[in-house]
């Protein structure tokens, strides 16, 4: 039931959503806030109350770095205890990497945090930038009958998806429908009506306070495998400097070549303390290294299981546990355990075997 009464703020980061056409030059130009209601009359049709912020300067999210993420918790905590939820205008091109991020950084989330954009500017006729905006800001302001919201959770509504958004990726740079959860189902799906499915919805501790938190550490490399990749490029990036963690996407369930030089660099860059992380270049299911002597090889090298991580979640959460320090043995421990649902839980896992 959407709360009459509700105070959502509406932060603005950039990206296409934002645009119009200028009349006059046919150029795309940002839209102007402070007219929100003259370019969106239907919002004055929602009673509850729409407040925005809009960020300066406003980005292309190809632009985005932990930096902007910092701000977007920042204006989150210094307006938490006065909005009931907020919704994120931002980029589709990082919109999944910005949602990770956000669900490790704001621990015990009370309130909905909805992430939106659009694929044509909200001044173009045929924009699918009203519908998700709109949409958007009624879940943020929808509660259950006990007064709480139904999506506590940073998540992604997209054409007709409401996705948890660290299980999301973008996966269409044309359709309206940008974005899939391909591990995870939909917590929800509007319609004629918006549906949720609460029982996947996560839910945090009301009687524990939210927190919010700002290190992060970038010094993470990724090692993207291909059928012919060259030794030394193999071993160029596995030996860079001053890297803590290597993300290697490696093939179907978790597998990489078993030849002896490739093994070996592995197991030598374990060996100097680097994490490194395998996870699959699939989209759908997970890392079993269990399951081929490909993947046993590393799994005996000192690699540890990304699971059905998507690579946007396993950068950032990567990011945020290094940035927090913790011990390596620790970080690999929690690797393995979902902190905000960004990864199956072990219960959950059929072909479970490490
Ligand atoms: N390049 C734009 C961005 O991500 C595309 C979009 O907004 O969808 O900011």
């Amino acid at each position: 039931m959407i709360d009459v009464n509700a105070h959502i703020l509406l932060i603005y980061t950039g990206g296409t959503i934002g645009m119009v056409e200028n009349p006059e030059t046919g150029s795309l130009e940002p839209f102007d806030f402070s007219h929100l209601n003259s370019h969106l009359p239907e919002l004055q049709r929602f009673r509850f109350h729409v407040d925005h912020i809009v960020f300066n300067p406003v980005i292309d999210s190809s632009d985005i770095t932990p930096e902007h993420w910092k701000k977007m918790v920042h204006t989150i905590e210094s307006n938490y205890n006065k909005y009931d939820g907020f919704v994120i205008l931002h980029g589709t091109d990082t919109m999944s990497f910005t949602a990770s991020a956000l669900s490790f950084m704001i621990e015990n989330l009370h309130k909905p945090i909805v992430l939106t954009g659009s694929q044509l500017p909200i001044g173009k006729l045929r924009t699918d930038a009203k519908e998700n905006l709109i949409t958007a800001l009624e879940i943020a302001a929808d509660k259950d009958e006990l007064g709480n919201p139904i999506v506590p959770e940073v998540c992604i509504f997209f054409q007709n998806d409401l996705l948890r958004g660290n299980r999301t990726t973008k996966v269409n740079a044309e359709n309206f429908n940008a974005f899939k959860s391909y591990n995870y189902p939909n917590l929800g799906k509007s319609g004629i009506q918006i549906r949720y499915d609460r029982k996947i919805i996560h839910q945090p501790d009301f009687d524990k306070k939210t927190a919010f938190h700002y290190r992060l550490d970038t010094r993470i490399a990724t090692l993207k495998l291909f059928p012919g990749i060259e030794r030394q490029t193999v071993e160029t990036i596995l030996a860079l400097k001053n890297i803590k963690a290597i993300i290697l996407e490696t093939y179907g369930s978790g597998n990489a070549p078993l030849s002896p030089w490739f093994v070996e660099a592995i197991r030598e860059t374990v060996k100097r303390g680097v994490i490194v992380l395998n996870i699959t270049q699939c989209n759908i299911g997970m890392v079993d290294m269990q399951r081929y002597e490909t993947g046993r090889e590393l799994l005996k090298a000192g690699v540890i299981s990304g699971f059905d991580a998507t690579f946007e979640t396993a950068i950032t959460k990567l990011m945020f546990l290094i940035g927090h320090k913790y011990e390596k043995e620790d970080i690999k421990i929690r690797m393995r355990v979902p902190m905000v649902g960004e990864i199956t839980r072990l219960e959950d896992r059929t072909n479970e075997r490490l």
